[in-house]
């Protein structure tokens, strides 16, 4: 059983010697386990945070233990009344090819119906990332037809879920990414009303105008998931009474300064900003997952992916997602 472990803790951008691969033999199973062979790992940007030493709203991972994270595999071995060799399950396998899950605590590991939706889109569509979309756009934001709504990010795992939701409410959805290709994606084949490189705005002053010819009528709601300028140039296009879901700032996540320069724009449009953790809020995860696990099987919501191959792969693959080298959502196949 390979596995990765996270061997010393990064200051600032991680390296990949913060990463160590070990082998370790696969474990014998006792009454009431399950042995669980992963087949896809997924990459997110909550691990950076987990890799730091700090308190944080999660427990840092430590040293020399496996790398934490969400796992969909196939059941190899079962001790477990509830699971049978072949059945298809999500979990927190972390980085490693195999997983042994004491299958009797509610909730560790989760059956899936691999009949209609493709068993990585659990990891991403019709998973974590899907919910936290869901929870964000409409808990948080509330959109209403018509409205504007701007997410940054918007071709990843999250980002992608938060625009096409959005039009599904009727509003207009307006993405942020890095890239004429992404850029080009969202529009073309995710059905986003405009998106807007940031990369080719040095500068507030030109963001903020890109924004403007986007969002003629306003912003109404903003989906976070950067920081920085990104997030001055919408509070300078926000319209009154707008929302903000504060998801993330990915920006910052390496511990660069994320400045906010107009704060009282908060107060001027009279805004509501939020911020949430997906994980707590478990209460809304089946209504979410029924509606997105709906459009995900009837191609109403689509998805794209990244995927590293092999398990030796996933820490280069994890930096690039820090970089925006990812694609859509970042996985790494393991079989
Ligand atoms: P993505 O698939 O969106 O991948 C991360 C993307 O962030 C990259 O592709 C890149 O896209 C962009 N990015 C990276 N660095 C920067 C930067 N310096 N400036 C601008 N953009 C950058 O990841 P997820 O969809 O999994 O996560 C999106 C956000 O949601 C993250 O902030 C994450 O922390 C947050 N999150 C929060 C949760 C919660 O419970 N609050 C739960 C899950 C995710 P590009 O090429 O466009 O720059």
């Amino acid at each position: 059983n390979r596995q990765i472990l996270l061997a010393s803790r990064p200051q600032g951008e991680p390296t990949g010697d913060n990463f160590k691969l070990v082998e370790t033999a696969v474990p014998a199973l006792a009454d009431g386990q399950v042995l669980v062979r992963n087949h896809f790992l997924s990459l997110d940007p909550y691990m950076r945070g987990r890799m730091n030493e700090g308190k944080s709203y999660a427990a840092p991972q430590p040293l020399n233990e496996v790398m934490i994270g969400g796992t969909a595999g196939e059941v190899v071995e079962s001790k477990n009344p509830h699971f049978k060799a072949g059945d298809k399950v999500v979990g927190m396998g972390g980085w490693q090819e195999y997983q042994l899950v004491d299958a009797s605590q509610r909730g560790v590991l989760q059956k899936v119906d691999t009949t209609h939706i493709p068993l990585s889109a659990y990891l991403g569509a019709v998973g974590m990332p899907g919910v936290t979309a869901w929870y964000g756009l409409i808990k948080i934001i509330n959109p209403k037809a018509g409205e504007t709504i701007v997410v940054s990010a918007a071709s990843g795992a999250v980002g992608g879920a938060v625009g096409q939701l959005a039009k599904t409410r009727g509003a207009r959805a307006v993405g942020i990414a890095g890239g004429a290709d992404k850029c080009r994606y969202l529009v073309e084949e995710l059905g986003f009303d405009a998106c807007i490189d940031y990369k080719e705005h040095k500068d507030l002053k030109s963001l903020s105008a890109a924004l403007k010819a986007a969002c003629p009528n306003g912003i109404d709601g903003y989906f976070e998931n950067v920081g920085g300028m990104i997030l001055d140039a919408v509070l300078l296009r926000a319209n009154a009474f707008s929302r903000v879901a504060m998801c993330g700032m990915i920006s910052g996540y390496n511990g660069e300064p994320i400045p906010m320069t107009y704060p009282q724009m908060i107060l001027t449009n009279r805004m509501k900003v939020e911020g949430f953790i997906v994980s707590e809020h478990m209460e809304v995860w089946p209504e979410a997952l029924k509606e997105l696990g709906t459009l995900v099987a009837t191609g109403k919501l689509k998805y794209r992916e990244s995927v590293a191959q092999g398990l030796a792969a996933a820490p280069e693959a994890f930096l690039g997602l820090l970089k925006g080298r990812n694609f859509g959502k970042q996985l790494v196949k393991l079989i």
